[in-house]
């Protein structure tokens, strides 16, 4: 009987476990001609690493950034830091060039995701049209 999974092995030398598409010999995430169409996904890892990081704002709060809530709030208290003046516009600037770059990463993340989901609908649609 003919393998039905992917031919991709794992670091850990494990197979993944997706279904391969129609007359190919990976998955959606591991075929080396959806390179361009995966671009977005291969930049998770270091999405997830940037916006699991702390983010330490001059009031000596830190605060973990997840959500783009967090990341509003801590606008907000740059934007108070700046008007009490207990940080300089260079570093007001700073902060808040880095919250954008998070908003964005935090974009990226949620878009992978998604990418992630519909790949897989499509590997089980794949699969159930082949039996
Ligand atoms: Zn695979």
């Amino acid at each position: 009987m003919e393998n039905k999974h992917c031919e991709h092995v794992r670091e850990d030398g494990t197979r993944c476990m997706s279904y391969k598409q129609t007359g190919k010999r990976f998955c959606w995430i591991h075929d080396p001609d959806k390179a361009v169409e995966r671009s977005v996904a291969v930049r998770k890892g270091g999405q997830e690493c940037i916006v699991s990081k702390d983010v330490e704002v001059a009031d000596g709060k830190r605060i973990r950034v997840t959500r783009a809530k967090d990341i509003r709030i801590t606008l907000v208290r740059i934007m108070n830091l700046l008007r009490e003046r207990k940080i300089t516009p260079t570093e007001s600037n700073a902060l808040t060039y880095t919250c954008s770059c998070l908003i964005r990463a935090l974009e990226l993340q949620e878009l992978s995701k998604r990418l992630d989901s519909i790949a897989f609908a499509l590997s089980q649609r794949d699969r159930l049209s082949n039996n």
